[in-house]
């Protein structure tokens, strides 16, 4: 028995026709059109809840859309933070680029095998951050920090804004001289994105 609220199939497969919110919640965008307040997909594809932006748009199955799976790794930008948890805008998976813009979730549990604080010290909205996601639990992207490949590969100084730079267990702004803390990737400001 499918438990699953009809109006949340994020990731799922949906049939043109296919009802898949209200304007209330979710603000149509492209594969969707509106009838009556109600958003319903216009073609064969993946549907794409994002909770961040509040959007809804389907993927085409023939373009090979890539949408996030459990256990891929994925790169984003930090959004939203509160002290047990941020949200990620994830835009590239594996090493694909996204055309849209998927969102998912670090909780502080998830961070490292060790105990964390707080998210502070773990990233900070507008960091780039390489997290692989372990669960898409009603259809949210729920993302884990937990391997010395995953974390941020680049942190940005809260104060001045300039990319921050690893010094021992921390991280030192060669601009203002602030220090901050951040759980990075091992090959922090390596990467290409
Ligand atoms: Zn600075």
């Amino acid at each position: 028995m499918n438990l699953k609220s009809p109006e949340h199939k994020s990731g799922h497969l949906v049939l043109p026709g296919e009802r898949l919110g209200v304007i209330e919640e979710f603000i149509p965008d492209s594969g969707t059109y509106v009838k009556d307040g109600v958003i319903y997909s216009k073609l064969v594809g993946r549907a794409l809840m994002d909770l961040l932006s509040k959007r809804v748009s389907v993927y085409p199955l023939i373009s090979g859309a890539t949408v996030p799976k459990v256990t891929s790794t994925v790169v984003g930008q930090v959004g939203n933070a509160q002290s047990d948890n941020v949200l990620v805008r994830i835009f590239k998976i594996d090493s694909k680029r996204l055309s849209g813009v998927f969102t998912g979730i670090l909780h502080i549990s998830d961070v490292q095998e060790r105990y964390v604080k707080s998210m502070n010290d773990v990233c900070k909205p507008g960091d780039i951050i390489r997290t692989k996601v372990i669960s898409d639990k009603n259809q949210i992207y729920h993302l884990s920090t937990k391997d010395k490949s995953l974390g941020v590969v680049y942190a940005f100084c809260s104060r001045c804004s300039n990319l921050l730079e690893p010094k021992r267990n921390e991280m030192l702004c060669p601009k203002c001289g602030n220090v901050e803390r951040r759980k990075i990737a091992l090959d922090y400001g390596k990467v290409d994105v």
